[in-house]
């Protein structure tokens, strides 16, 4: 039963917090000294059911720092634990509180988690904290994310401590308030099914079941439809990574949600120049996570929730394994059809073709062959549809030797060459989160400036806007700027 609502409409109730003591730990948050929200997602607040105006004064600062709690809050840190680059290890939330599930004016539950609010008892050698630069930059490519139309946990305000925080230098502390459709992840699984409390993996279960597939409750075996759902919703997510080049960085299964939003936004980032190579984490040496081995990572992801789901299947092992090896392999065909689905969509194609997928491969080897921008690419593409003379980069090289091919192939659908064009517009953005812009905005955010920071926000929050605003953050670094590198900087 949901709480009655508070005066700045906080209404919670609190499932992960009745679910089984081994799960999570009640932990308050640390109070900071003076708690300052700089940057404040009005809209989101009101679909929460939230006064943004509450929470922006005085008190509401003093919530999204954990200064304060809502009375309605059952604060709890979550255990869990991961496999980090292949390596399994016991996590939990080191600087991370839930303060509980708001239940929105339309009925959605969404977990209210306040991220750098203090130790836990899962912070290990970790100070709990957060520095001000990663929470913005979770901030700005979250909401740019879910402005792309791709499922994503959501940031709801990044809240100036007034504490310093101590990494190779000192920064600046901030508290990020994010908002999820739960924090359950892989690794919840993996934990609850390493622990020697039986009881936990069968309540972790149902409670996900009840979250975020209800309608599996009553199915005949609830983990095989529940994994089943898990794939196909993780299989649709790396397909819409792809379609516009976003690198995750960091894609371990403790930053792998069973909900199918994109979590965690550590060393993330977008393509500038098109390589299936491309990594930008400092500490990916080995491109693990390099852009084209996301699909086959979230498959050995799905591998490890697989796995821990296995006591959960009735049935004598030999068969329960039998069962979940075959919705495991369903992964790939999964993944080649939302994948192939979203790139005809980016092609303006309205009809299915046997060759389509040989389409869609030779374009991104020849982009890959001449470091075609990917961003641009696609956008100067809707353009090729109308347009009499190809536009750069489609008008020379290896592009304009496909040009032909795709124009063939638009040729023998009903569909209008306008109609083409408008569906690409609608698909292909020509405005993404820009390593170089990020990297300007959060500079500013730094000495306090933060009007470039709400600049850029504006922008990538209206990614198909073919408006005269955007006009300076939609193409990649000048030329000379050498590889963009990013820091686990937590
Ligand atoms: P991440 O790389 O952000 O997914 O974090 C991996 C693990 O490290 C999680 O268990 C985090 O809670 C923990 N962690 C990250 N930063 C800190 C910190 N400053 N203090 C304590 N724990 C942290
Ligand atoms: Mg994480």
């Amino acid at each position: 039963m949901a709480s009655p609502i508070d005066a700045a409409g906080w209404r919670f109730d609190n499932s992960y917090a009745r679910l089984p003591a081994g799960l999570h730990t009640r932990t308050t948050p640390v109070p900071v000294r003076s708690p300052k929200i700089v940057i404040l997602n009005a809209p989101l607040a009101t679909t929460l059911g939230l006064d943004a105006e509450a929470i922006g004064g005085p008190d509401g600062a003093g919530v999204c720092a954990g200064n304060t709690l809502p009375p309605v809050a059952d604060p709890i840190a979550q255990a869990y634990a991961g496999h980090q680059y292949g390596h399994f290890t016991n996590l939990g939330d080191g600087r991370a509180i839930l303060l509980g599930e708001q239940i929105a004016p339309d009925g959605r539950r969404c977990d209210i988690q306040l991220k750098g609010a203090g130790r836990t008892r899962y912070s290990r050698g970790g100070d709990g904290r957060a520095a001000l630069g990663p929470m913005l930059r979770e901030y700005l490519i979250s909401e740019a994310m879910h402005a792309l139309g791709i499922p994503t946990t959501r940031s709801l305000a990044v809240t100036m401590t007034g504490e310093a925080v101590f990494r190779e230098e000192v920064l600046a502390g901030a508290v990020l308030v994010r908002v999820a459709a739960s924090h359950i992840r892989v690794g919840t699984f993996e934990y609850a099914a390493a622990v020697a409390d039986p009881s936990l993996l069968p309540a972790l279960l149902a409670h996900a079941i009840g979250r975020h597939d209800p309608g599996l409750a009553d199915a005949p075996e609830p983990a095989i439809a529940f994994l089943e759902a898990v794939i196909d919703r993780q299989a649709e997510l790396v397909a819409r990574w792809m379609h516009v080049g976003f690198v995750h960085g960091v894609m371990n299964t403790d930053n792998a949600a069973v909900s199918g939003e994109t979590i965690d936004y550590g060393p993330c980032a977008f393509l500038d120049a098109y390589h299936p190579a491309t990594v930008f984490s400092s500490i990916d040496r080995q491109g693990r996570y390099a852009y084209g081995n996301q699909p086959a990572i979230t498959h050995w992801n799905l591998a490890r929730l697989a796995e821990s789901l296995l006591p959960a299947v009735p049935g004598e092992e030999p068969v329960a394994l039998e069962r979940i090896r075959e919705v495991l392999a369903t992964f790939p065909a999964r993944y080649d059809r939302h994948a192939l689905a979203g790139w005809r969509a980016k092609l303006g194609l309205f009809t299915m073709d046997d060759a389509d997928q040989t389409l869609v491969s030779s374009l991104l080897t020849a982009m890959a062959e001449i470091r075609a921008d990917f961003t641009d690419t696609f956008a100067a593409l809707a353009g090729a549809a109308v347009s009499a003379a190809p536009p750069p980069p489609f008008d020379t090289g290896p592009l304009a030797v496909w040009l032909v091919a795709w124009r063939a192939r638009l040729g023998r659908q009903s569909q209008s060459l306008a109609e083409v064009s408008a569906r690409m517009r609608r698909t292909n953005p020509l405005v993404i989160p820009r390593n170089h812009r990020v990297e300007e905005a959060l500079a500013a955010a730094a000495v306090g400036e933060m009007a470039p920071f709400e600049r850029l926000l504006d922008a990538v929050t209206h990614p198909f806007d073919d408006a005269e605003e955007t006009g300076p953050y939609r193409h990649g670094p000048p030329a000379g700027c050498g590889p963009y590198r990013t820091f686990c900087g937590t």
